[in-house]
């Protein structure tokens, strides 16, 4: 048994590496454990063979879909998790995701908060991660209590004229929201390059507002943060009464050992944080740590996404694209179809080596067309549908502690819809009309359960015990020292990217904390003076 902390956060990503940075100044003596390794920095970071079709940075882990067919999923295990990664669009949900919303299929449950209590936190997060963007262009923002922290992140030509023909169609493009540590003012001192190797990347020169750059690595230059990287929890022990964790059980480089702590955080993504607790099961917990509700795992989402590409009639030389947002569907449908459809982005440019393995080429443009050609006239949109919160689709442990993901998707239809909505458009975009391909480099779409960037929702907070596995303050109903910080704690997706609100509520959930730990402080003895 090794020394006791005040807080073991398990997972070093946006849950857990925000939470870390929190607790950090207040001097309480604090664990991270981190599966991963640091994301090491060499030239491969940039390129595209070796990311997108080496898979270099995509952790060696098996999975198993529903039928029990395994596959790999596209996880980071490294400081920082998903977010080194990740294409750092750092939106805020909408005011009306926090309340219940009608969609196709069904009603996207309210959350237990309302978009007020989570808002100072979502100011603070796009302070700590430093968001460029700017206020007032899309119709569905919700009210903010301070600016954007630094200046949108400026269109390149061709998506200025994309934004311009969007609005000529009566629509409301934005600059959308982006953590990067770019100065466009003065950019021989800018750290961010703005180079065409982000979204999907690791930044080479460490420029992206990930949770390694902009979290971890501050918090651990106060002596009282300790980072063990290559720890895998394996475990949580509990007391008899099954009231409060008692060990963390972790693999440090291939060694066992226990951890002791007062308060234990659970970050290690929506998946594998529900696998952790379930293989947590004991005799107070027969079904898995804090799972006497029968929710850990289940309500598991993680966006109905498209990503496509269109082909430009002008060569579309944009270097850095991810700059433009259309909410106009979010909230609401087309004229013949009341329901959401949800949100439309740009993702990193196309580079002809991502097409290795894939067939753009299936266009009537084939076989005059190169992948260099499509390369240079493509034009790539994220297209996001909210996924709804369903018991059944969930992450369970087959026979031998597997991870397992039984999955339907719901929304089909709105996603369909999204995706005829922009395909209309396209001859009024400066586009070949007709073409909308699939870029199966950003999704796995031969298992589409391996896509899993956005994965949310598998132990929900609620107020109700019966219903949920965490309570308001993200600490679980049943376990009174358990706290989970990731996106697990989701009770609705909503159709934005996910990584800010973890951020925020992880910055709300230290507040908590830090609140709890001084409670728990001793007091100093009252001096009397004679
Ligand atoms: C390619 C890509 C692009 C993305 N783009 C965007 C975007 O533009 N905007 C956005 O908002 N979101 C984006 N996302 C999603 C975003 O990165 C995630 O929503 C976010 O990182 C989730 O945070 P988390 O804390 O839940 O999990 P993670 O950030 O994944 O952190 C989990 C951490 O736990 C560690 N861990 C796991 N198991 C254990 C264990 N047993 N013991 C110890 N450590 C463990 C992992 O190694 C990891 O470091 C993207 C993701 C990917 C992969
Ligand atoms: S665009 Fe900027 S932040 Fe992104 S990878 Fe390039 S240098 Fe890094």
């Amino acid at each position: 048994m090794t020394e006791s902390y005040d807080v073991i956060v398990i997972g070093s990503g946006a849950g857990g590496g925000t939470l870390v940075h929190r607790l950090a100044p207040s001097g309480k003596r604090i664990l991270l454990l981190e599966r991963g390794s640091w994301l090491r920095r060499e030239p491969q970071n940039w390129r595209a063979s070796d990311v997108f079709v080496d898979g270099r940075y995509i952790s060696p882990d098996t999975w198993y879909y529903d039928d029990l067919t395994p596959f790999q999923p596209q996880v980071h295990y490294f400081v920082g998790g998903a977010t080194k990664l990740y294409g750092a669009a750092l939106y805020r949900l909408r005011e009306e995701d926090f309340s219940e919303m009608e969609h196709h299929d069904g009603v996207s449950p309210a959350w237990p908060i309302s978009y007020g209590d989570m808002e100072p936190y979502y100011t603070q997060a796009e302070q700590l991660y430093q968001v460029h963007g700017a206020r007032g262009e899309d119709p569905t923002e919700p009210p903010a209590s301070a600016p954007y922290p630094f200046p949108a992140v400026s269109h390149e030509p061709r998506i200025q004229q994309l934004s311009d023909d969007l609005a000529a169609e009566g629509l409301h493009p934005f600059h959308a929201p982006c953590g990067i540590l770019l100065n466009e003012g003065n950019m021989p001192f800018s750290r961010c390059v703005r180079c065409d190797n982000c979204d999907g990347f690791p930044c080479l020169v460490h420029a992206k507002s990930d949770a390694e750059v902009i979290a971890v690595r501050p918090a651990i230059e106060h002596a009282n943060v300790t980072l063990l990287t290559g720890a895998q929890a394996l475990r949580l022990e509990c007391n008899d009464a099954g009231t409060a964790v008692t060990g963390v059980v972790a693999s440090v480089n291939g060694i066992e050992e226990t951890f002791r702590g007062d308060i234990v955080v659970v970050s290690c993504g929506a998946a594998n944080s529900a696998r952790l607790l379930l293989s947590s099961a004991c005799d107070a917990h027969p079904d898995g740590l804090a799972n006497g509700s029968d929710q850990v795992g289940r309500n598991y989402m993680f966006h109905n996404s498209q990503a496509v590409l269109a082909l430009s009639k002008e060569a579309n030389p944009t270097v850095f694209q991810k700059t433009l947002g259309v909410n106009d569907f979010y909230l609401k449908g087309t004229d013949d179809f009341e329901f959401p459809l949800g949100n439309i982005q740009m993702v990193g440019k196309s580079q002809a080596p991502m097409f290795r393995g894939e067939k753009p080429g299936e266009t009537r443009f084939a076989p005059t067309w190169s992948l260099e050609d499509v390369a240079r006239h493509a034009v790539d949109f994220w297209l996001s549908t909210e996924d709804l919160p369903r018991p059944e689709n969930r992450v369970w442990l087959a026979r031998d502690h597997t991870l397992t993901i039984a999955y339907t998707p719901s929304n089909e239809e709105p996603k369909k819809r999204l995706y005829h909505q922009l395909k209309s458009m396209l001859a009024n975009l400066g586009m070949h009309h007709d073409h909308l391909l699939p870029h199966h480099a950003y999704l796995k779409n031969e298992i589409p359960v391996a896509g899993c960037a956005h994965q949310a929702g598998t132990c929900r907070f609620g107020t109700d015990p019966a219903t949920s596995v965490l309570n308001p303050d993200c600490r679980t109903h049943e376990v009174d020292n358990l706290y989970v910080v990731d996106t697990s704690f989701f009770p609705s997706i909503g159709a934005v990217n996910p990584a800010l609100t973890a951020m925020a509520n992880a910055l709300r959930v230290g507040d908590h904390l830090l609140g709890r730990l001084d409670a728990a402080a001793p007091r100093p003895e009252p001096v009397h003076v004679a």
